[in-house]
């Protein structure tokens, strides 16, 4: 048996990012970028009008004045017209929003700046601007003020959401380097497990770890591959761990304990499967069982036994399968495990003599931060009580009981 730190520390010693691929932008979302992305333009790209409105050169103006400022219109530009003409004084140009300021103007002077009825005036006519808020420069987004062409607008580690994919398709990135989705093959093992739609006859379980772990397999942005349900048989076993052993992970439950059917341990070490721990100190989910199998022209695969019962599953999966997909995927460190927090008891919780120990509370904000209420909860078999648990109070061994008021470390799920 091992500590729990150290158990979290063989897991991140083990996992490696996956090879990355280059894929198409948008089937990356959510993918964290392997290799930065360079700018091939600059942005904006030109020096382009902010308002609808008139370019002027400033010197036809001067700042704060009242007067009215009349000026031929020499062009008209809208978003994406482009002109050669250069602005010469006592000129401006037409000008939308998104267009290129043209060559010898240096301000933009709103619509809305327009007076005497000149407000729709187009290239041929006369316009007449008071602007008594004028200042060179104005309304004019300038090139380069957001980035330059063969800058490292995205790093790799960072994550693309919807900023970052479009930054992406800005900066000219059709495709990007990222590891592939995790492939986390789930097999529930068990001859008392009939599958969810079944009515469990008496001695018989539904099969809740299957698709609870394949939800949470989900939520971390990796591919679920359902294996279903194996018997307590060897060779059954065997088949479905051969097929899980393919996928990056595979995550079993049940049968990784002491007792007489609880053949998953053996049936790794068959399969090829190096053990690196197998019970940790820790409640629940004290039988977990973790392993490597190497392949040849391959990733290796990150093998992992859960308890059976569901609450003990999940615990583990949290604390160990986590960790392991997120660095596999090539998440940085900061998300590899639950957030952590302190936080104030409103009611006792107590610690196990022997183990840490993980307890589901609810959590509320209050002026002086964090607050967890334990929930009234059975155990390790107990989902209800993890259901509607927003976090977990972790408690170190030693058997003591905290008290209302008393400040505890959670983990947010
Ligand atoms: P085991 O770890 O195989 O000894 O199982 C411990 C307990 O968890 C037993 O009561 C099992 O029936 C139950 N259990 C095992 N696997 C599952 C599962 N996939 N879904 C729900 N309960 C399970
Ligand atoms: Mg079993």
């Amino acid at each position: 048996m091992i500590e729990l730190s150290e158990a979290i520390s063989l897991i991140e010693r083990a996992a490696a990012p996956l090879p990355p691929r280059r894929m198409p932008l948008l089937e990356a979302c959510g993918r964290v970028l392997a290799a930065g992305i360079v700018s091939d333009v600059d942005s904006p790209p030109w020096d382009r009008a902010m308002m609808d409105g008139f370019a002027v050169r400033s010197e036809d103006f001067s700042a704060g004045a009242q007067e009215v400022v009349e000026l031929d219109v020499a062009v008209d530009l809208a978003a994406g017209d482009v002109t050669t003409l250069e602005i010469a004084r006592g000129t401006c140009a037409r000008i939308m929003t998104g267009a290129p300021i043209p060559a010898g103007a240096d301000a933009v002077v709103p619509v809305e700046s327009a007076v005497d009825g000149t407000a729709r005036v187009h290239a041929g006519g006369r316009v007449r601007l008071r602007d008594e808020r004028f200042r060179a420069g104005q309304h004019i987004a300038r090139q380069g003020a957001a980035f330059r062409r063969g800058q490292d607008v995205l790093t790799d580690g960072m994550m693309l959401g919807s900023a970052e994919i479009g930054l992406a398709a800005e900066a000219g990135a059709t495709h990007v380097l990222v590891p592939p989705r995790v492939r986390v093959a789930i097999l529930s093992t068990g001859s008392e497990l009939v599958p969810p739609a079944a009515t469990p006859a008496f001695g018989q379980t539904r099969n809740s770890n299957g698709p609870m772990i394949a939800a949470a397999v989900h939520l971390l942005g990796a591919e679920p591959i359902p294996l279903g349900i194996a018997a307590d048989r060897p060779e059954a076993i065997r088949a479905a761990v051969a097929q899980g052993l393919a996928a990056d992970v595979l995550v079993l439950s049940g049968g990784v304990s002491a007792g007489d059917l609880d053949l998953v341990p053996e049936i790794f070490r068959l399969c090829g499967v190096e053990k690196i721990f197998h019970k940790v100190r820790l409640k629940p989910g004290k039988p977990v069982w973790f392993g490597i199998l190497q392949r040849e022209n391959a990733a290796p695969t990150l093998v992992f036994g859960l308890p059976g019962n569901p609450a003990s599953s999940l615990v583990c999966f949290e604390l160990f399968a986590r960790p392991a997909i997120a660095i596999l995927a090539g998440q940085a460190r900061e998300s590899w495990h639950l957030p952590r927090r302190p936080a104030r008891l409103t009611g006792p919780a107590k610690a196990a003599a022997d183990r840490p120990v993980f307890l589901p509370c609810r959590l509320a904000t209050s002026d002086d931060g964090l607050v967890a209420t334990p929930l009234p909860w059975s155990g390790s078999s107990d989902l209800l009580g993890l259901a509607g648990a927003a976090g977990l109070i972790a408690l170190p061994a030693g058997g003591q009981r905290y008290e209302a008021g008393e400040e505890v470390e959670v983990v947010l799920r």
